[in-house]
């Protein structure tokens, strides 16, 4: 079996669809999910430094307006590399044809023309949660102690924001080994040939 086509093998038939911006049940399902994700990861964070740190008020203004303003530009630049992160691992995989797009709620990276086997296709959903998160976990023990809780932060959405990637992972977990998956990035539609 191929990793990727841009055309599926014969009596290949489309089975699943899945559509976070229409199917509003599992969309919210899914969201909570990442909420929980978040509260945890801020709970382990407070295991490691104390909250106290978060509101230093020895921190002054200017201080505190540099760290946030930091996470905030950052998070920006994230969410464009996030994507990019997905659209490598595409390439890598031969796709030529990656789109870039922001429905409003999320910006994404797919392609109309790729199918991808089950197994490069859960390469490149996790591909930005496991590289980011070996990025991003190590700069918040590097950097001093005051940009401990604006970097932890930064990682928290991460991971948490890699909720529908890894929701996504999970769902396709239980179908067979011989499915091709197409992501436009707004809808997946997954096809099998039995
Ligand atoms: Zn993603």
């Amino acid at each position: 079996m191929r990793q990727r086509v841009t055309e599926l093998p014969a009596g290949y038939r489309q089975y699943l669809t899945i559509d976070l911006q229409h199917d509003k049940k599992t969309a919210l399902k899914v969201n909570l999910w990442g909420v929980a994700i978040m509260v945890v990861l801020f709970l382990i964070g407070a295991l490691i430094k104390p909250i106290s740190l978060i509101l230093d008020r020895d921190e002054g203004l200017s201080a505190f307006l540099l760290h946030w303003g930091v996470v905030i530009v950052s998070m920006l630049v994230y969410l464009v590399m996030h994507e990019l992160t997905h659209a490598a691992a595409m390439k890598y995989y031969g796709s030529t044809k990656v789109r870039f797009g922001f429905t409003g709620m999320y910006a994404y990276a797919g392609s109309e023309v790729d199918y991808f086997a089950k197994k490069p296709y859960r390469v490149i959903a996790l591909a930005p949660l496991v590289l980011w998160t070996l990025i991003l976990t190590p700069i918040c023990f590097a950097v001093p102690q005051d940009w401990f809780w604006p970097m932890w932060v930064l990682l928290v959405m991460h991971v948490s924001g890699c909720i529908g990637d890894i929701w996504v992972t999970l769902r396709l977990l239980r179908e067979p080994e011989g499915i091709y998956v197409r992501d436009t990035g707004v809808e997946m539609t997954v096809f099998s040939g039995k």
